[in-house]
């Protein structure tokens, strides 16, 4: 299983103070990664995980609505770990509202955080990455990538922009030694879903038209992203990888 080993790797992922983010950077910790976790609130709980692990991890806390605080992310990184090998785009949001109702700062604010800080995020790593020729991006998208949604106009349209940036960067990138791909979850028990997992119909509906007869967790992403940062998956570019439970096939 060695090209499955992240040993002497470093990876940045962001949203890892819970949910996903989490889930994702536990998988990483324990292929062998050592970790910068970024957030808006801190990430202490998941770093402590992750040193109880034997793995590093440290924390920056910062508001990733702005690009303002990637370079500062970026240059801790390297201060203390010398590299940046791996990068999760995973801090993101959503805002509900019926789109006839849709405000402007629904649509900026989620534009912002879930595409715009994406992109350049991917810029400042891929400059290092790209003096070893070597480095692994992974976006997180959405099944909405590929679907519409229900009153989640901006965050349909700011995932959709993470599958095309993923692919776009793969372009011009994979010749320089760095895979950027996607993963799009499904359904995902987290925050992000909990006004969905409150409302008892949409609830039923919802895991009725999943094949695998539940919803998601972080732990479902763990292999995932371990495969999409590793060696193993040296020739895989731009791709958007569900992970869903069967929702796509049906
Ligand atoms: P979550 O709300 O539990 O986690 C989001 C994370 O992003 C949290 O750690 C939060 O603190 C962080 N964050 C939010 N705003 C921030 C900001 N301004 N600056 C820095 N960090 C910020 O939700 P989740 O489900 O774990 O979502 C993680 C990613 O997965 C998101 O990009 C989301 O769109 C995506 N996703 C989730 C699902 C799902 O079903 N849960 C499905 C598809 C995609």
């Amino acid at each position: 299983m060695n090209a499955f080993n992240l040993s002497n790797e470093t990876a940045i992922v962001t949203g890892a103070s819970t949910g996903l983010g989490r889930g994702i950077a536990q998988g990483l910790a324990e292929a062998g990664a050592d970790l910068m976790l970024v957030d808006y609130v801190p990430c202490d709980e998941t770093a402590a995980e992750i040193n109880a692990m034997g793995r590093k991890a440290i924390t920056m806390v910062a508001d990733l609505m702005t690009t303002a605080s990637i370079p500062a992310i970026v240059e801790a990184t390297l201060r203390t770990f010398g590299k940046v090998d791996i990068l999760v785009n995973n801090a993101g949001i959503i805002r509900r509202t019926p789109a006839i109702d849709f405000s402007e700062k629904d649509w900026d604010d989620v534009m912002a955080i879930n595409s715009k800080t994406v992109f350049f995020f991917c810029q400042a790593a891929a400059r290092d990455m790209m003096k070893r020729h070597h480095g692994k991006i992974i976006n997180i998208a959405s099944l909405l990538a590929f679907q519409g949604g229900i009153n989640v106009p901006s965050y349909s349209a700011s995932k959709g922009a993470v599958a095309q940036i993923t692919k776009a960067l793969a372009n011009e990138w994979a010749s320089q030694g760095i895979n950027v791909n996607a993963i799009a979850p499904g359904y995902m028990a987290t925050n992000n879903t909990k006004a969905l997992r409150e409302d008892q119909k949409r609830e039923k509906a919802i895991v009725d038209r999943i094949p695998a007869g539940r919803w998601g967790t972080p732990e479902d992403l763990k292999g995932t992203a371990v495969f999409l940062a590793s060696r193993a998956s040296d020739y895989v570019q731009g791709h958007v990888l569900v992970v869903d439970g069967g929702w796509m096939a049906r």
